[in-house]
């Protein structure tokens, strides 16, 4: 059971927010890890402070927090898992103590981050073309990436600025009294190493473009817009540094005879009157090939035909979408003299006169249906 956000910073539930803000200031002072160094308990006290005020101080999550306790944030960006990092937390800082803190916590913190930092490689971004047969059962692309990586003849040595420590320290003078604070050295970001020697054709960091070709698993049911995360196959960084991660936005093309529609796809059929009135069969695509599909004599024009899982598999769950296949009845616009004076001896019989039963609903009933 997580405890209650406003036992934690101590306060009633009808405090104000200055009431809110002070009580979390006085907190964040009191197990500030500066001033608690190597204190597990303070360490722990001071981010439940931070989480608490976190939520309390923005209005829009302390009413939800109000309505479903800690409920409102399970899940989908809520604390549920980790609880908050010393970043997100020193990011609140500026709201509350103003700008003398500086940009000094945000990078490595002490006794947290634990001095080196791996610089990480810069993320590439492409874009996957596929078509609804490859979403509907995935596919795995080899699609050619240009990074940077390391290439062979770059020696480092110890960054002179942090003698290899990745943070250089910095007394300031804070609310808090002086306090000395570690920030990631701006001479090497935090590796603390640079680059000594470096091959020709290398860039200042020594790496180099080149081109590979990537393996990409795509699952299926991914959807326009969508981006998957390749972990590692970005930019390498120099060092000892991990690479970044190659990113792939998914693009949907545009198929000849399917709609897409969330899961669910659809197909305009058109039929001949004749068709219509004395019944057919109709070969029609799907994301697995074409199948054919009977149409009974007198069926109406507007009527959707359900062709259960014919449509995308979901991404994360079970199941699988429709294929609705809508029937229109294509009426002929010229005629020879012997259709038009059937049809106009047809015009007052009583089998043309539309009688709609209760089988045959409106366009308007069906869309109903459809969203229900
Ligand atoms: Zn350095």
């Amino acid at each position: 059971m997580k405890q209650d956000y406003y036992e934690i910073l101590g306060v009633s539930k009808n405090a104000t927010a200055a009431e809110i803000k002070k009580a979390y200031r006085k907190m964040a002072l009191k197990y500030h890890p500066d001033k608690n160094p190597d204190d597990k308990k303070a360490e722990e006290m001071f981010k439940k402070a931070a989480e608490a005020y976190e939520v309390l101080s923005d209005p829009d999550k302390k009413a939800r927090y109000d309505q479903f306790g800690h409920a409102a944030f399970e899940g989908a960006g809520g604390f549920g898992g980790g609880g908050m990092n010393m970043e997100d937390i020193f990011s609140q800082f500026g709201d509350i103590f103003g700008s003398a803190f500086g940009s000094g916590f945000g990078g490595g913190f002490g006794g947290f981050s634990g001095g080196q930092r791996r610089v990480k490689g810069s993320n590439l971004r492409i874009r996957v073309s596929l078509t609804l047969e490859e979403i509907a059962k995935g596919v795995e692309k080899k699609i050619k990436v240009k990074r940077k990586v390391q290439t062979p003849g770059v020696s480092y040595k110890t960054c002179p600025t942090c003698n290899g420590a990745g943070q250089v320290m910095r007394v300031t003078n804070t609310i808090l009294g002086r306090m000395q604070t570690a920030t990631t050295c701006t001479t090497c970001g935090g590796a603390g190493q640079i680059i000594d020697k470096r091959p020709d054709g290398t860039d200042p960091q020594g790496l180099k473009a080149n081109e590979e070709t990537v393996s990409i698993k795509i699952p299926a049911g991914v959807e326009e817009g969508m981006q998957l995360k390749v972990g590692g196959k970005g930019n390498e960084a120099p060092g000892n540094g991990v690479p970044g991660d190659l990113l792939v936005v998914i693009e949907e093309k545009e198929h000849a005879t399917l709609k897409r529609e969330g899961n669910n796809l659809h197909y305009d059929l058109y039929v001949s009157i004749s068709d219509a009135v004395l019944g057919t069969s109709k070969e029609i695509d799907t994301v697995s090939g074409k199948v054919r599909i009977k149409l009974e004599s007198g069926i109406q024009s507007g009527k959707i035909l359900r062709l259960r899982n014919k449509g995308i598999p979901s991404l994360n769950s079970y199941g699988t979408g429709d294929l609705l296949v809508h029937v229109n009845v294509w009426t002929p616009k010229n005629l020879t003299k012997e259709q038009k004076e059937f049809f106009e001896r047809m015009q007052e019989d009583e089998n043309f006169t539309p009688n709609p039963e209760k089988g045959d609903k409106s366009f308007f009933e069906k869309v109903k249906d459809m969203f229900s």
